[in-house]
């Protein structure tokens, strides 16, 4: 069991931030994405120097972090020429290998990686469109709590790489940081059960 959960720096680091940072700091998923300011930084570069993570910092406030530095300088290349391309429909190649990118640096499963590319070419917005069939199903009363534990869009409701994947982040937490995992909990279900409501009254 790891103190550093415990330390002041840890615990001065914003909530909704921890929740991203811990599965990748317990090898749960190989990257996260993080935003501190001042005077949070210094305790993000202590808590990252003791669990062996390397950082690329974009426009200051986002920290790329990862133990795997192949993968950083990954996507340090594709984050640097992505954020010179405009968006544009279709979308482009580049467009579609920067966030195929993107989902291997998070971990995400391939094929909500895919789904999420493809809506995005028939302009389509994938979270929402995901917490409106997540809304749905929790109408119906079929839905599987281990949703609230994803870190990512998924591809949709039987999604067998997604419930694996939030269930260990959902163990991570737990076990490390029950305020970031109950934190995260409560973001996912809060907008899932928004969209439920909205399916109601329109
Ligand atoms: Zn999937």
């Amino acid at each position: 069991m790891s103190d550093l959960y415990q330390t002041q720096e840890w615990k001065s680091i914003p909530v909704r931030e921890r929740y991203c940072l811990l599965p990748t700091m317990e090898d749960v998923r190989p990257g996260a994405l993080v935003k501190v300011e001042n005077p949070q930084i210094k305790a993000l570069e202590y808590c990252l120097q003791e669990k062996g993570m390397k950082s690329y910092r974009e426009k200051d406030r986002l920290w790329f972090v990862s133990k795997n530095e192949n993968l950083l300088e990954d996507i340090a290349k594709k984050s640097m020429s992505h954020s010179k391309t405009k968006s544009s429909y279709p979308i482009s190649e580049e467009e579609k290998e920067y966030h195929t990118s993107i989902g291997k640096f998070f971990g995400y499963p391939k094929c909500c990686v895919k789904t999420f590319v493809k809506s995005l070419d028939n302009k389509l917005l994938p979270l929402r469109e995901w917490r409106k069939k997540a809304g749905m199903v929790l109408l119906k009363g079929d839905y599987n709590n281990l949703f609230d534990y994803t870190l990512h869009v998924p591809c949709g409701l039987e999604c067998k790489g997604t419930t694996k994947i939030a269930e260990e982040i959902k163990k991570c937490l737990e076990n490390y940081d029950k305020k970031a995992a109950e934190h995260l909990r409560k973001f996912n279900r809060d907008s899932i059960e928004r969209a439920a409501k909205k399916c109601i009254t329109t």
